[in-house]
């Protein structure tokens, strides 16, 4: 199943997606009481947020072995997952505009694989994190590369506004056995299959969860594969992650 959270005359509400249709719903969807609550039609009004409503991102460092190869040469993959976070102010709507802060030089995309929290999850057993996870949506964990190096920790590299465009669609299924592309310009830049993320979804939750209560609507950013490169003045990137969507969004530099 496919869902997506939409604003139109200033009201935001979640659809679910089937084939072309969509249909509002009285609640967020993983909400037990979430219903049909009318089919809505789509026009040019219409606007695609990102479909999480995060208390907190979580992100995982260096969860691709060929990634941490191309930024970090000699080092392992860590044991752990290597956790930060970004702020839910960073959140960017798919087709929102990235802007460059004028105190970088470098700003690379990131395309990750998102999830979302459905239930209220603190120490869970593995079983119970997979359980937890609603949802699966592109995200792209846009860094100040520069900024990153130079403040050896990450908060204010990752953490300007707009650095966190995700969606468009929350999908159910889980993409596993999916790939992970990343575009700029429609030039592939970064392919990999999902499953060759160090640590899986359901382990990053656990490990999460057991350090920070997660509540439903929270966003957990899962890690990048090799290619990450600097993005540059209007450029557009997508992240398509197989059988789930593309998120579209154009970069400018700020003023
Ligand atoms: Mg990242």
């Amino acid at each position: 199943m496919k869902y997506a959270l939409l604003r139109l005359n200033n009201r935001d509400f979640w659809v679910r997606l089937e084939g072309d249709q969509a249909f509002e719903l009285s609640s967020a969807p993983w909400e037990s009481e979430a219903r049909d609550v009318r089919r809505v039609a789509f026009d040019s009004e219409t606007k695609f947020l990102p479909p999480c409503t995060p208390t907190k991102i979580v992100c995982v460092g260096k969860n691709y072995r060929e990634h941490v190869k191309e930024l970090h040469p000699g080092e392992e993959a860590p044991a752990e997952p290597l956790l930060f976070l970004k702020p839910p102010s960073a959140l960017l709507p798919p087709d929102g505009i990235i802007l460059m802060p004028p105190e970088s030089q470098r700003v690379d995309f990131e395309g990750e694989l998102g999830v979302v929290i459905g239930r209220k999850l603190s120490r869970p057993s593995l079983d119970e994190a997979r359980a937890g996870i609603f949802g699966y949506t592109p995200a792209n964990d846009v860094t100040a590369r520069d900024l990153q190096k130079k403040d050896g920790q990450w908060t204010r590299g990752k953490g300007f506004d707009t650095f966190c465009p995700v969606g468009p669609y929350l999908s159910t299924e889980d993409p596993g056995k999916g790939m992970i592309t990343t575009r700029v310009n429609g030039q592939v830049r970064q392919q990999s299959p999902l499953s060759l993320m160090v640590h899986s979804p359901a382990e990053i939750v656990r490990y999460v969860a057991g350090i920070m209560t997660l509540l439903p609507g929270d966003l957990i950013l899962t890690g990048t594969p090799e290619g990450v490169g600097p993005l540059g003045d209007g450029d557009v990137v997508e992240v398509e992650i197989e059988g789930i969507g593309v998120l579209r969004n154009s970069v400018k530099a700020r003023g």
